[in-house]
């Protein structure tokens, strides 16, 4: 980042309020002034200090979409303590540590920022997957065959493949702890580029993709096995 403060006071003193935080925003995206992403147009006014209103077609952007601040409610003067306060932890940074740095009232709160943050510092948006992405979740490993014995034996692992009309294309998977809406949208948001369409089963902890800056589709699909291979139809035999 340019003009990223160096030392804990420059810090502050640029980023003394909210329209602090913002200007800093939207010089990052439009060094030069407002481009409107769908027609071009350079001409825009505000309809709050968060969103651009384009006066040629009327498309509305948000300075925070596609970002790590996008549909947050707390001040972005807060997020901006936060990455400040994450990577100047030379020991690591801990969700317990940023708690209580910030003064955030939920250790929750503390513990998703921390991981949306590391994803948006350790993960470049190039090797993202887009376009069309299949996402789905299988649990692997443990005994088979033993009813009521599975679930805490075994591993849920997320999978998104990038579709390529009938050809398949880059993945990626992770092992998830539990298949909550943090969990399973922070997966998709760790590797799946803002704008592409996310096609998932029904569960409903994938409901906010699209207040996320993605495109959901919900398929829904008979599962007939636990086996990766056969939730992703096309996916060659492991
Ligand atoms: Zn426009």
């Amino acid at each position: 980042m340019e003009q990223y403060p160096k030392s804990l006071m420059e810090f502050e003193s640029q980023f003394k309020s909210e329209g602090d935080c913002i200007d800093y925003l939207v010089q990052m995206r439009w060094p030069q002034g407002f481009v409107c992403p769908v027609c071009e147009s350079r001409k825009s006014w505000r309809t709050d200090r968060r969103l651009f209103h384009c006066a040629a077609c009327g498309h509305q952007v948000s300075i925070t979409a596609g970002t790590v601040f996008q549909g947050t409610r707390k001040p972005l003067q807060m997020w901006f303590r936060a990455m400040w306060w994450v990577t100047s932890q030379k020991n690591g940074a801990s969700a317990k540590g940023l708690q209580q740095g910030l003064g955030l009232g939920s250790y929750q709160t503390a513990w998703v920022w921390l991981h949306k943050l590391r994803r948006a510092m350790v993960r470049p948006g190039r090797d993202q997957l887009s376009g069309l992405v299949e996402v789905d979740e299988t649990y692997v490993g443990g005994p088979e065959n033993r009813p009521g014995r599975g679930a805490e034996t075994k591993a849920l692992v997320v999978i998104a493949v990038e579709r390529r009309g009938r050809a398949l294309g880059r993945t990626r998977m992770a092992v998830v702890g539990e298949p909550t809406r943090d969990e399973l949208c922070g997966f998709v948001e760790s590797c799946v580029a803002p704008g592409s369409t996310v096609r998932t089963d029904g569960w409903q902890s994938y409901r906010t993709l699209k207040n996320r800056g993605y495109t959901h589709e919900r398929v829904l699909q008979q599962r007939s096995s636990e086996d990766p291979c056969e939730l992703l139809p096309g996916v060659h035999r492991c």
